[in-house]
């Protein structure tokens, strides 16, 4: 079976298929477009955003796995309503301030291990592009300029050129009424509306504006991620990914803001294949800013819980559901992953320094299988625990040879540039919880097995296990 994926823009799974098939890299793999709409930073992200964060790490790492060369952007969103506030209320410069959370942002994906996107354009570094674009939807007649300065989209005069708005959602025309404009960046389908691509300068702006043909302003929210994305990636591409809450009104506006322009091929869309994650809950709840029941990754960490356990839970459920946020869930991740560790750890202690010559196929295929069904990862984590089940079986009747293990090992590792679980940091033992093991070795060297048999309960009262491996001794917590 090829790669299927649910696109947004036809309702339907169909098979991934690259817009130019011909557009290879120097090493000859298909090249790839693929956009999300990255951070608005103007404080710390929570784990519901990092859910869509992970997500689009997933996708990208998959495709990869499949043997696409991937273009990997995700915008930073550093000139927008909610950050004009902050930076009102906090007094700082604007890149100063935005530059703090973008920091703070790329520190938990790392902790998230979420690979870097391959370009992180900053709207402020594209003011000119966010300039330009606007202008062709003005000479258009599509944008138009109001009395104080600033430029809609006009929702009618796009659909009389033939355009549909209502690609991504469908939308209820009747409620609308012609001329009715919406300045904020966020709003919902009953406020349907024109919307904002350049907002006058206000006094509340203070600082943050630029000079543009219909005088000093700032771009909206919608026309950035049009002129970053078709910057980047050219005027038509692959991928677009962000949060389902992003479907409406956010990348149905860049539909039309990118379309509209007529910057295109004839036939060509500006996205092939949108993709949406769902949102990650709390008690039925979106998590959010706005309704406080909200975790950063950084409130984990202080409790004890490590990005590794957070990325395993974020991707153990299918990306179109939601799910409810437990600490218990957590806990769980941590079990499962104790469970994967032990065996890998006995597979490694085994295989030694035997090399394999290829990867076992059993658990690379069922892997595959699953991720293709529009990345499946629960039936793909049931294969992996299905195999850590089969590796425990064999390694338990004594028949996991060197070769075999490296093998299986082989195939975990190739899996694992999906998941990317980083490996399990091993707990490191306090000196004299050392200095016990290594008189226990001197112990056993001298025939002392009674003082062996004794230091090893003295190290388990004191919580850890010795385990007698070909390596040597190795320390682990109970
Ligand atoms: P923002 O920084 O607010 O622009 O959001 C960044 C991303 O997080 C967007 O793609 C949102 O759709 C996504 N997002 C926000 N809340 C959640 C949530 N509870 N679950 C999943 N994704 C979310
Ligand atoms: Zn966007």
């Amino acid at each position: 079976m090829a790669l299927q994926l649910y696109n947004t823009l036809t309702r339907s799974i169909v098979p991934f298929e690259p817009l130019f098939p011909d557009h290879r890299d120097a090493d000859g793999k298909q090249v790839v477009g693929l956009y999300c709409c990255g951070p608005t930073v103007y404080d710390y992200g929570h784990i519901g955003n990092f859910r869509t964060f992970v997500f689009a790490d997933l996708v990208r790492r998959y495709l990869e796995f499949r043997g696409y060369s991937v273009q990997h952007v995700m915008n930073i969103t550093d000139v927008e309503d909610k950050i004009i506030r902050k930076v009102r209320e906090t007094g700082l410069p604007l890149l100063e301030f935005t530059a703090k959370y973008t920091d703070l942002f790329l520190q938990d994906l790392d902790s998230l291990s979420c690979l870097r996107p391959k370009e992180l354009p900053r709207a402020t570094n594209y003011i000119g592009q966010i300039i330009a674009l606007i202008e062709k939807l003005v000479a258009r007649g599509i944008a138009y300029k109001t009395s104080d300065g600033s430029v809609y989209f006009s929702i009618e005069k796009y659909q009389g050129c033939g355009c549909k708005y209502g690609q991504l959602v469908n939308l209820n025309f009747e409620a609308m009424r012609v001329g009715e404009r919406v300045a904020n960046d966020e709003y919902d389908k009953e406020s349907l509306a024109d919307f904002a691509l350049w907002k006058a300068r206000v006094p509340e702006d203070g600082p943050v504006f630029w000079p543009s043909p219909w005088g000093e302003g700032r771009p909206g929210w919608h026309i950035e991620c049009s002129a970053m994305s078709m910057a980047i990636l050219g005027p038509s591409f692959d991928l677009h990914l962000g949060g389902e809450d992003l479907a409406f009104p956010h990348h149905e506006d860049e539909i039309a803001q990118s379309e509209g322009a007529g910057v295109q091929v004839p036939g060509r869309p500006f996205v092939k294949h949108w993709m949406h994650g769902a949102h990650l809950l709390v008690e039925g709840k979106k998590m959010s800013k706005s309704l406080g029941n909200f975790f950063t990754v950084r409130d984990l960490v202080a409790k004890g819980y490590t990005g590794r356990e957070v990325r395993f839970l974020l991707l153990s459920a299918a990306y179109r559901e939601t799910f409810n946020f437990t600490l218990a869930g957590l806990d769980g991740a941590r079990t499962a992953l104790a469970r994967l560790d032990e065996c890998i750890g006995k597979l490694q202690e085994i295989a030694g320094s035997t090399q394999a010559t290829a990867p076992a196929a059993g658990l690379v295929d069922r892997f595959t299988q699953a991720m293709d069904d529009d990345l499946n990862v629960s039936s793909a984590w049931a294969a992996v625990f299905e195999w850590v089940r089969e590796q425990n079986r064999l390694l338990a009747a004594g028949q996991m040879t060197p070769a075999l293990a490296a093998a299986e090992l082989a195939a975990w590792k190739h899996v694992n540039t999906v998941f990317g679980i980083s490996a399990a940091a091993a707990p490191e033992a306090p000196a004299e919880i050392v200095a016990l093991a290594e008189a226990r070795v001197a112990a056993k060297k001298a025939k002392d097995f009674a003082r062996a048999d004794a230091i090893r309960n003295e190290l388990k009262a004191l919580g850890w296990a010795v385990e007698d491996t070909a390596k040597g001794p190795k320390l682990k917590r109970l």
